[in-house]
């Protein structure tokens, strides 16, 4: 059976590669009947902080991926958390030191560069080896400067092959991978060692994860068949290096880029439907010419090896079009449920959720949905449609984009809407009626292209440009609000 990780570092805030990593690890799973392992990898304590470590679950949770072991769920593998398990990495350390398989490296990185800069070699070149068969007097002597050794592992020299799931056979050459340190002088297990060694405890059978770990896989290898050998490892996984993401510019999407941010999208109003649609494309598709699926549809027909090695580039528009779609197909009542806190956000509303809200506030986004959600591609954008709806101001300023679109011939249209609208009565004050008689006092006898006579009307009774259909709105607004605000912006 499948057994996949995602086992994030909870450094800053939630990004889009690690989300993508996050899914295709998911899916994985769902689409294999496998088991994915969720698993936090905060070694560092410099930089990780509880904070990103709650946003990681929230996001994770916002988005409706689920795990089977790890994190809160517990299993058999646990504790999940590598601050928990600094015990084990000791205890593995020890045995890779007795076998042989790791040693005791005193060199700074300083001696390092400097020997590799007399010796012809370039100063990047990385560690020469020199501690490798250090014998015992050697050490002590070390010891006795008071130098700690850190534990390098001993990679042997040949060439290391794997065949990747997504990108096909990679060769690294003997003697590209110098000895690397597992742990560091002071006692700090290092990533090289925690990650394979909780991969192997807890069974991981595919590793799917960014190409920019691509060149810790060969090291990895090594470490595997050392791991075997100690019999702490069952097998070497299979390894999968997703694409790159790229953004503007051609240039790799960085962590710290807005676009990055997955709370950016969250605010901005994608729903969870839509932004897992889009990031599933970021390097796998599900069929040639289609892009808008639910995860269902995903999961069964996602295949590791489908996924494309070439990058992948996050295109902010594209994402929300896709969202726009899946915004569409949300049921009415659930589409307003989930635009209720975005409405709190921006003042329009009294409270964050739906059965908080007031009778009339209710009454009105109900009536409205229809009208906005096929107008909205991002749940932040209802509050600018359904804001001139609830409320009950005489008098709407109207904003940049609405006030150039207001002609000359304004105010004397503005007059004969008016007018006419003074003679529907408030029984008679609904969609249809209203969209006849306007249209015969202002297109029929007043002789305005429709864009002249109904732009005015439109700019008073939301303010904006583009708004809900407008006698639909005029009806929701009631004939008492909507002739005070035509006649509001007529003064
Ligand atoms: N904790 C590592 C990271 O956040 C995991 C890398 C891996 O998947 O091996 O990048």
């Amino acid at each position: 059976d499948v057994r996949v990780r995602f086992c994030p570092s909870p450094t800053g805030t939630p990004h889009v590669g690690m989300i993508r990593t996050a899914l295709f690890n998911w899916a994985e799973a769902r689409a294999t009947g496998g088991k994915l392992v969720f698993r936090i990898e905060d070694t560092d304590a410099q930089r990780d902080s509880e904070e990103s470590y709650n946003q990681i679950l929230e996001s994770l949770r916002w988005l409706g991926i689920d795990w089977d072991e790890g994190i809160d769920v517990g299993g058999p593998h646990g504790p999940y958390r590598q601050s928990e398990r600094t015990d084990i990495y000791k205890d593995v350390a020890a045995k890779l030191l007795a076998a042989g398989y790791a040693y005791e490296s005193f060199s700074t990185p300083e001696e390092i560069e400097a020997r590799n800069v007399a010796a012809g070699r370039p100063k990047a070149f990385g560690y020469d080896g020199y501690d490798r068969d250090l014998t015992e007097e050697q050490k002590a002597a070390f010891r006795a400067e008071g130098r700690k050794p850190a534990l390098r592992i001993r990679m042997p020299d040949e060439d290391i092959a794997f065949d990747d799931l997504i990108r096909g056979t990679i060769e690294f050459k003997a003697g590209s991978v110098p000895d690397y340190v597992i742990v560091r002088p002071n006692g700090d297990p290092l990533y090289t060692l925690t990650n394979p060694v909780d991969d192997a405890m807890m069974d991981i059978n595919v590793v799917l994860r960014g190409e920019d770990l691509l060149s810790s896989t060969p090291r990895q290898i090594v470490l595997y068949r050392y791991l075997i050998e100690l019999g702490i490892a069952k097998q070497t996984p299979l390894f999968g290096h997703m694409p790159y993401v790229m953004g503007q510019g051609n240039k790799k999407l960085s962590k710290r880029d807005p676009e990055s941010n997955l709370f950016n999208h969250r605010d901005a109003g994608f729903i969870r439907e839509g932004l897992l649609n889009y990031l599933a494309l970021l390097g796998w598709s599900i069929a040639p010419d289609r892009d808008v699926f639910s995860m269902d549809e995903m999961i069964a027909k996602f295949d590791v090896r489908d996924v494309k090695a070439n990058p992948a580039r996050f295109d902010l528009d594209k994402a929300i079009s896709i969202n726009a779609e899946h915004v569409r197909m949300l049921d009415p009542a659930d589409f307003l449920r989930r635009s209720v806190p975005y409405l709190k956000r921006d003042g329009v509303v009294s409270a964050d959720s739906w059965d908080a809200l007031t009778e009339r506030e209710q009454e009105i986004l109900t009536a409205a949905a229809p009208l906005v959600q096929t107008r909205v591609r991002l749940l932040g954008e209802v509050a600018g449609m359904v804001g001139s709806l609830l409320s009950t101001a005489e008098y709407i300023e109207p904003d940049d984009g609405a006030k150039k679109q207001l002609k000359d011939s304004a105010p004397a249209v503005l007059d004969l809407a008016i007018a006419a609208l003074e003679g529907v009565s408030e029984g008679d004050w609904k969609t249809d009626n209203l969209h006849e008689t306007l249209n015969k006092a202002l297109v029929e006898e007043g002789g305005y292209k429709p864009r002249l006579a109904f732009g005015p009307v439109r700019v008073a009774m939301s303010g904006r440009r583009v708004s809900p259909p407008l006698f639909e709105s005029m009806e929701i607004v009631g004939r008492e609000v909507s002739l005070a605000r035509l006649k509001g912006l007529r003064t």
